[in-house]
């Protein structure tokens, strides 16, 4: 009988450790901080919700031109001026080039003759062993509107147009632009790409097919932004080699500078 007693206030002991265990180790989980959610990841989710949250921004008052042909393949947009709040490429299609898995619907779409182009660089880059991945292209008004939102609610207002364009004001919203990465997606907008071989690749041939890098280096004070090896625009292959061949950008081009 002693020995039944013993044994069962033993298995009693051992249970109720592991209870305690078991307890203390949810409650740790419980307390962990959840890691933040990427800005996309955050935006589209209130995409999805509603516009409520997002604090409202009087743009008009920015005093921006609004650039009179839209539809150009040579249109100048930059942080003075601005596409039409209307505005929608008419002709948008899915370039047929390997995209980062990340990429959205809207992100893989390009200007029916910026992506031809486009499947032809890829596929030139490819022959010389360089393995380009686009990782975005078009970007709505409305997508560019919610993502700079999220931005002034996070840091305010100023701080936002430092590194985030102004609805109308981003070159994605033309459907001539994209951002390309390598085959492994490392580096993707980030400034160790200009370090990488399809950086280079890019900056020696892409004018080849009507493309320029839009933001070179040492030109931020004409451009309005850094350099950018990973954006390229589309601007057909007379004018793209022109502004290779001269050094110059899209706004000295334009004689702005
Ligand atoms: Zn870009």
């Amino acid at each position: 009988m002693k020995k039944v007693v013993i044994i069962s206030m033993i298995c009693l002991i051992v249970l109720g450790g592991i209870l305690i265990f078991v307890y203390s180790k949810e409650d740790k989980s419980s307390k962990q901080k959840t890691p933040p959610k990427p800005p996309e990841t955050v935006v589209q989710n209130n995409q999805q919700s509603s516009n409520t949250k997002v604090p409202a921004h009087n743009y008009s008052s920015d005093k921006l031109k609004v650039v009179a042909e839209p539809d150009s393949i040579s249109v100048l947009v930059n942080k003075h001026n601005k596409l039409p709040e209307t505005f929608n490429p008419k002709d948008l299609v899915f370039p047929k080039v390997p995209y980062l898995k990340r990429a959205t619907t809207e992100k893989r779409q390009l200007r029916k003759e910026a992506a031809i182009q486009l499947e032809k660089m890829f596929a030139a880059a490819k022959k010389d062993n360089v393995y380009l991945t686009g990782v975005s292209g078009y970007r709505s008004y409305e997508t560019q509107k919610i993502l700079f939102n999220y931005y002034v609610k996070r840091d305010g207002y100023e701080k936002a147009r430092t590194y985030s364009a102004l609805p109308g004001t981003s070159e994605h919203e033309t459907g001539l632009s994209i951002d390309v990465t390598g085959k492994d997606g490392t580096c993707a907008a980030e400034d160790c790409f200009g370090k990488k071989p399809e950086a280079k690749w890019i900056a020696d041939n892409a004018h080849k097919f009507g493309y320029i890098i839009r933001y070179p280096h040492g030109k931020q004070a004409i451009t309005g932004y850094k350099y950018e090896p990973w954006h390229i625009r589309y601007v057909g292959v007379h004018l793209a080699t022109e502004i290779k061949q001269k050094g110059i950008t899209l706004e000295e081009y334009y004689g702005l500078h």
